[in-house]
């Protein structure tokens, strides 16, 4: 596992959030702030590289003083594990994961990784071990290669296309004439919204990080593309403890966990066929977005 520590990265990860629309210009500088109000901790705990056990321990959090949004949240999950966090707009799924990577501090409770409370580990070490692929995603002025490569020093070619090959990015790499030395220009214009997610996702794969963040709102792709996507974030996810901000019927069916938040609380969790069978929140949302038939 490679640690990401040089402030590029952070910025880099600013800059997917940007992009992402999951924070506006002021939710950035909100990010600032709140890295400005909780210096590091002054003999912090080595973290290293994590299995990936994560608890949520009574946490609460509030953007601001008047407001509090997450109240006594706890959650668990076994290393490997991926939960799907579903609920309306506003119900708090990106405050959730933004707490996890610690772009904000929880005003109470802990969040712990591998038992190591994360506020007491340096925020570069939580943050290296979650790989995060967003639904816009930040690419450079390079080729494919060189951005499937990104953060992780001295890979050879082979790694690259291993990553690519593992993650079902292969295939779409291969259907360009200059293949994996297709420049993609500064703004990332000549590739679509979907494969620039392939190429993060095999970036991801190459870090190969114990965590994920992923966000899968989807933008519009093709069907094809869409297929490739499900499968590329399906085989990323093998092994790694995985949060997804969940849009994807096949995602949250197969999550090993459901949560479904609303109004900064869970007010479900479990599996699909238990969520079912409990006819309540999950159920009523399964059958608003996905009682007819979408593609799985
Ligand atoms: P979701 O991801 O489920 O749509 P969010 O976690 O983005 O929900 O938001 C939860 C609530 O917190 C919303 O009411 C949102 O407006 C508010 N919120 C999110 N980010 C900020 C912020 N940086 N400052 C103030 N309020 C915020």
């Amino acid at each position: 596992v490679h640690e990401f520590n040089h402030p590029i990265t952070q910025l880099a990860a600013m800059t997917s959030i940007v992009q992402s629309g999951l924070a506006s210009v002021e939710r950035v500088f909100g990010l600032l702030d709140a890295e400005e109000q909780r210096p590091e901790p002054l003999s912090p705990i080595p973290l290293g590289t994590v299995r990936g056990r994560v608890a949520f321990e009574n946490v609460s959090f509030r953007y601001s003083p008047d407001k509090p949004l997450i109240e006594d949240l706890s959650l668990s999950v076994e290393p490997g594990q991926t939960v799907a966090i579903v609920g309306p707009t506003g119900a708090g799924k990106s405050t959730l994961v933004n707490l996890l990577m610690r772009f904000y501090e929880v005003s109470g409770g802990r969040i712990t990784l591998d038992g190591v409370d994360i506020a007491e580990a340096r925020r570069s070490q939580v943050r290296g071990n979650i790989g995060m692929v967003l639904q816009d995603t930040w690419l450079f002025g390079g080729t494919i290669a060189e951005n499937i490569a990104y953060g992780v020093d001295d890979v050879s070619r082979e790694r690259i296309v291993e990553a690519a090959r593992a993650t079902h990015v292969d295939r779409f790499v291969r259907t360009l004439p200059d293949g994996y030395e297709t420049v993609i220009d500064e703004e990332g214009s000549n590739v679509s919204a979907g494969e620039k997610q392939l190429i993060t996702i095999a970036r991801a794969f190459l870090a190969d990080p114990a965590m994920l963040v992923l966000d899968e709102a989807t933008s519009s792709v093709d069907t094809r593309t869409e297929l490739m996507l499900q499968q590329a974030m399906s085989s990323l996810r093998q092994g790694r403890t995985s949060f997804v901000i969940a849009h994807r019927l096949s995602t949250i069916r197969d999550a090993d966990v459901i949560l479904v938040m609303d109004s900064g609380r869970i007010v479900e969790q479990g599996s699909h066929a238990d969520l079912l069978a409990a006819d309540g929140h999950y159920a009523r949302l399964y059958a608003a977005q996905f009682a007819q038939p979408v593609a799985a």
